[in-house]
């Protein structure tokens, strides 16, 4: 699954002008005095370009003093303006990963430009967003390279993922399936050539062909009982589909789904051919 988020409603650039502010007094004052009108300018930068590394450059400035920007965010003392930011984004609904769909409370934020990258970005509230273990490990500091200048899809401003963006496909035999996961079609080259890269930098078919599997088996208990007490089996399955997007036309369930439903081999394997006992 990936999942479209609304934008942080904090205002990343006030949030600029209060740190700054804070600091007032402090031994680093005369350092965010100094950068405050560059650092406000590249958090706008940031928000017309939708954080893209393409558009966006690391700071050299900001680099030298890395370890002042990474204390915003790795220790904010209680009541600062930042903290109750993080606190904020921290406090959400969540009961997947946006980034692959991974089941569960994602717990931590992930930093879209990497803080070790770009320390002016580590308490944007746009340059942060709940993101699993998992996805953490593979994303770590990776932005794209020089044939993909960006490799991750962004929650809040790539808006074209609340549709559907993603297609499996179902291959025969069907009594040992192969799936194929790729960028739906209908999507811009753009669109397809990033939801690929998503795909391929956070390692998700090597990380949901076993959900698959474990959903074909599921699938065929199911179809199996449908027929056994005389039910329609399309209709039932076009009802999981409808109940599976309900959160996102991306969540897996709804994917897989839809991957049956338009599948007429399979529909016709389902419906008439003798279904395989598998466990
Ligand atoms: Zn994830």
């Amino acid at each position: 699954m990936i999942m479209r988020l609304p934008a942080p409603t904090a205002c990343a650039l006030q949030l600029v002008d209060d740190v700054v502010a804070e600091r007032q007094g402090g031994r680093n004052a005369a350092y965010f005095t100094g950068i405050a009108g560059e650092w406000r300018s590249r958090v706008q930068a940031y928000l017309n370009a939708g954080g893209s590394p393409a558009v966006v450059p690391p700071w050299p400035a900001a680099n030298v003093r890395k370890k002042s920007f990474l204390n915003l965010y790795l220790s904010p003392k209680e009541g600062a303006a930042q903290r109750l930011i993080l606190d904020d984004l921290r406090d959400h609904d969540l009961t997947a990963c946006p980034a692959c769909g991974e089941a569960g409370r994602p717990n931590t934020l992930d930093h879209y430009l990497p803080k070790t990258e770009y320390p002016h970005f580590c308490v944007t509230p746009h340059n942060l967003f709940p993101m699993c273990d998992a996805c953490q490990k593979e994303k770590g500091i990776k932005t794209g390279d020089h044939a993909d200048s960006r490799f991750f899809l962004h929650p809040y401003f790539d808006v074209f993922i609340a549709e559907q963006v993603l297609q499996l496909t179902i291959q025969a035999p069907f009594t040992a399936p192969l799936f194929d996961l790729l960028p739906a079609p209908g999507l811009t080259p753009v669109q397809e050539r990033l939801v690929g890269c998503h795909l391929r930098e956070l390692a998700i078919v090597p990380r949901y062909t076993r959900f698959f599997r474990e959903q074909f088996r599921r699938l065929l208990r199911l179809v199996s009982k449908m027929r056994a007490s005389g039910q329609d089996v399309r209709a039932s399955l076009e009802l999981f589909k409808t109940n599976a997007e309900d959160l996102t036309p991306n969540s897996w369930e709804h994917i897989f789904y839809d991957a049956v439903l338009s599948n007429p081999d399979f529909l016709e394997f389902l419906e008439n051919e003798e279904l395989p006992a598998l466990l």
